[in-house]
């Protein structure tokens, strides 16, 4: 077998090793089974249970109040950006965004289609280097819902806490830090949440929804788009990811297995802090992008002296056996993603990597 590479990639992302290892040892018979969870009926019990351990395990994990539905949902997080404004707007038709990149950006988008947005605060000015500060929200009380985006996978912020928005539903897309440490779900009306940065392969969206929530949702929306047609069938109207979920769900008991949320986030820290040390100590060798308060921990944006320098240090990175470092377009420079399952060695073996080149190339 090829040896396995340091994957830094943003999504889809790292999984954690002991999870393949399982996926592979039950992939040709599922025990007690005899076929593979490829093969499986979405209908069968055994897939049921499945679904429904990974809808407990979620609950345990993150305290998940039981107020609000856990739904496995194809399209991934981009059909978030339709459901929710089509689902949630109405009858006001109007709703708060805030911009904090390109993802929120595209979710901004998909809302106008459906009725007024509020741009509550945007740092696109700024190449969204910064999480707008409460004061500078300027919210409408009587929005149907706020909308934000926790962690900015492209240019590398996060906000440190949930903004405040009174009694006005906060709707959040967690993306790329969701599990990357413990959140009181109770502040937040809806939670979405692609699964192919910190949860899962690609191909299932999770959403917890809080059940008040689905009042607003009306019987004339499509079937597939209405959040009452997955609550009602347990993710199951139609044949759902399965492989997905199954995955999901064993992430998830890998993350139970590892004590949880608060030594996930545990780790998440020293992780990222070894690496933005590594930057703030390079004598400006390296510059991240993010404004300080505003870093993220689960991706990295940082620059070099020169595109040269970029470029070399994306060819070199990767024969070293880092793979995916090279920054996305509207950033530049490079990007390093150290979701959950990414290991606190190969964060320590990349700031090694980093010196090195640092010294090698100034
Ligand atoms: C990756 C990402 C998305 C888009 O997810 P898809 O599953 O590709 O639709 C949306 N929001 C954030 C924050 C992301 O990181």
């Amino acid at each position: 077998m090829t040896k396995r590479v340091y994957n830094l990639n943003p999504g889809p992302a790292v999984l954690p090793e002991p999870v393949l290892e399982e996926m592979k040892e039950n992939l040709i018979s599922f025990p007690g089974v005899g076929m593979s969870i490829l093969e499986m009926s979405h209908r069968s019990s055994a897939f049921e249970n499945i679904l429904n351990g990974a809808i407990e395990d979620m609950r345990k994990l993150a305290n998940i109040p039981n107020d609000y539905h856990i739904l496995f949902v194809g399209g991934g997080a981009s059909l978030q950006f339709s459901m929710v404004p089509m689902n949630f707007m109405p009858p006001a038709n109007k709703a708060d965004y805030i911009v904090t990149g390109a993802w929120s950006k595209k979710a901004v988008k998909e809302a106008k289609r459906v009725g007024k947005v509020n741009i509550a605060a945007s740092s696109e000015s700024e190449n969204f280097k910064r999480i707008p500060k409460q004061d500078e929200l300027k919210l409408d009380p009587e929005a149907s819902y706020v909308h934000f985006t926790s962690n900015n996978t492209i240019f590398g912020t996060q906000f440190s806490t949930e903004p405040i928005v009174g009694n006005v539903p906060l709707i959040c897309d967690a993306s790329s830090d969701i599990f990357s440490k413990a959140i009181d779900v109770s502040k937040y009306a809806v939670i979405y949440a692609g699964a192919q940065k910190n949860l899962g392969p690609a191909g299932v969206t999770i959403v917890f929804v809080r059940d008040d929530m689905l009042s607003r949702c009306q019987d004339s929306l499509h079937t597939m788009l209405n959040y009452k047609t997955h609550t009602e069938n347990n993710s199951l109207y139609n044949t759902p990811p399965v492989f997905a979920i199954y995955t999901v769900g064993l992430v998830l008991k890998w993350l139970l297995k590892n004590d949880g949320l608060d030594a996930m986030a545990k780790l998440n820290d020293e992780k990222a802090k070894l690496l933005y040390d590594c930057i703030d100590n390079s004598d400006g060798y390296y510059r991240g992008h993010a404004e300080k308060e505003s870093r993220s921990k689960m991706n990295i944006p940082f620059r070099l002296p020169s595109e040269e320098l970029e470029k070399k240090f994306v060819k070199e990175s990767a024969e070293a056996g880092f793979a995916g470092l090279k920054g996305h377009r509207s950033v530049g420079g490079l990007r390093a993603s150290i979701y959950n399952a990414f290991p606190l060695q190969g964060v320590k073996d990349l700031v090694e990597f980093m010196k090195e080149f640092q010294k090698k190339n100034s």
